[in-house]
């Protein structure tokens, strides 16, 4: 049988999590700083603030979420009532990465247990002091058949890989999504991929160009670029083209001067190699802003970069960094060209004022979730599913759709006993199927 405390007992327990979360928050926002210069905004808004408010939901409705569900029943069954319940997978491993590493560890983590499962998380060992944190706070709160944090590098993961789960919730790159996927397959254990990709994000003409230039830079350069569902390239259209990296420009220098490296409001890289990776995309490219690297501090400028060739590094890979690549179009036609280079994205964005053409694009594209006329802030609205599709991920979550990944749906019809109709009993009357349509029916 599965491990489970009694719901009451977990949302005491999450209780107890959120006093601790409110109380130690400035030195969650420290940690975050010490691993990456994480802003400490930044750190507020998407990481302690996301996941209190994701807790907080979580207590309030996680008796109405653990209940069983009444539908409708089906007249073929008459007289019956049906019912789902709502039955933890038992141990769930959660692997979590380093760009949002305190909320992609703790919010799945939240959900599963608030679902009744035991869980083992396992932070990255790229962000070593939010990792410690981590450990620290659930070690405080939960005993260890409840919640565990496992630290440690790819060993402890490949390691906890090989044991049997009984469901795995995986967040990190494409590569590692596919190895997660091999060791669950062997077990026939369920999975979730919150994997990334090449995010395109389109202008067209009749854009407000000021506005869409603002959210760009927010969306593209928040977390300095190391955002899963950041625009990672513009597709900008001709007429407009040159307008828009004036504003992109500007933009780019009110919200971090003229010299970048001096703000408190901007992340370093995580670590050598990405930082290496990052600025070897700069070569033979046409740089039209930033462009500065400074290797001792991880520093990378917010960067434009115009027209990279389709078939450079920049234009392979996700970026995952400070580097926007500018592209052009003139008509769907060149956009399609581009997109259909890439597997399906996380995130897909559409500037413009004109519906149809928005319209279009959205519904033209398969893509995990996005925007029209913003960036990233699919992300925060809790009532909207968020996960991709093909290689950028399987599977959702967030709100109620979090509890629902970690929960099996048990249908269970409950059959009335006063009534017995003998019509599906052999011997068989074949008089009966001529009902066939009116049996459709029901
Ligand atoms: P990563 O795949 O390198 O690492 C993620 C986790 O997997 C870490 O905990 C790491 O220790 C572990 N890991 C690494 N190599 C492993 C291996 N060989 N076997 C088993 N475990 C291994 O990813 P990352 O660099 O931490 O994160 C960046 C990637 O994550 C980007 O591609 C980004 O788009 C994606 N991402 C996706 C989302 C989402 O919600 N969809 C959110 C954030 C990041």
């Amino acid at each position: 049988m599965h491990y489970s405390k009694d719901s009451n007992y977990r949302k005491q327990q999450l209780k107890k999590l959120l006093h601790i979360l409110e109380n130690s928050e400035d030195e969650i926002l420290d940690c975050l700083h010490a691993d990456f210069k994480k802003p400490r905004f930044e750190g507020f808004l998407s990481e302690t603030n996301y996941v209190i408010a994701d807790l907080k939901q979580s207590i309030k409705k996680i008796t109405g979420w653990v209940r069983p569900k009444m539908v409708l029943p089906s007249l073929l069954n008459f007289p019956s009532t049906d019912y789902i319940y709502k039955e933890p997978y038992g141990k769930v491993l959660i692997i979590a990465p380093w760009n949002y590493p305190f909320q992609l560890a703790l919010s799945p983590a939240i959900a599963a247990y608030a679902a009744g499962n035991q869980v083992v998380i396992k932070p990255s060992e790229l962000t070593p002091n939010t990792s410690a944190i981590i450990a620290k706070i659930i070690n405080e709160v939960f005993s260890e058949e409840e919640i565990t944090v496992a630290e440690g590098g790819v060993e402890i993961a490949q390691e906890l890989l090989q044991k049997r789960w009984d469901y795995i919730f995986f967040t990190g790159s494409v590569a590692v999504g596919k190895m997660v996927a091999q060791a669950a397959v062997k077990n026939l254990t369920p999975f979730t991929l919150e994997l990334g990709g090449k995010n395109p994000c389109i202008i067209d003409q009749f854009a407000n160009l000021q506005l869409s230039a603002k959210r760009i830079v927010w969306g593209k350069f928040i977390n300095a670029g190391q955002t899963c569902i950041a625009p990672d390239y513009l597709i900008v259209h001709e007429k407009i083209k040159q307008e828009f990296i004036a504003l992109l420009k500007q933009e780019l220098q009110l919200a971090y001067g003229t010299d970048p490296q001096l703000t408190p409001d901007f992340s370093r890289i995580v670590n050598k190699k990405h930082w290496e990776r990052l600025s070897n995309y700069l070569v033979n490219q046409e740089v039209i802003f930033g462009g500065t690297t400074h290797e001792e501090t991880l520093y990378i400028a917010p960067t434009l970069i115009n027209e990279p060739k389709l078939d450079s590094p920049i234009m392979q890979e996700e970026i995952f960094g400070p580097l926007l690549p500018i592209l052009s179009y003139q008509e769907f036609d060149d956009i399609d060209k581009i997109i259909t280079r890439y597997e399906k994205p996380l995130a897909l964005y559409v500037f413009s004022k004109d519906k149809p053409f928005a319209q279009k694009i959205i519904q033209h594209y398969s893509f995990g979730g996005g925007c029209i006329n913003d960036t990233v802030v699919q992300f925060v609205n809790h009532r909207l599913p968020f996960g991709g599709v093909g290689h950028s991920g399987i599977g959702a979550y967030h709100g109620k759709f979090s509890f629902d990944t970690f929960s099996h749906q048990k249908a269970i019809v409950k059959k009335a006993t006063w009534l017995d109709i003998s019509l599906r009993y052999a011997p068989y009357n074949t008089k009966f199927v001529k009902f066939r349509k009116l049996l459709s029916k029901l």
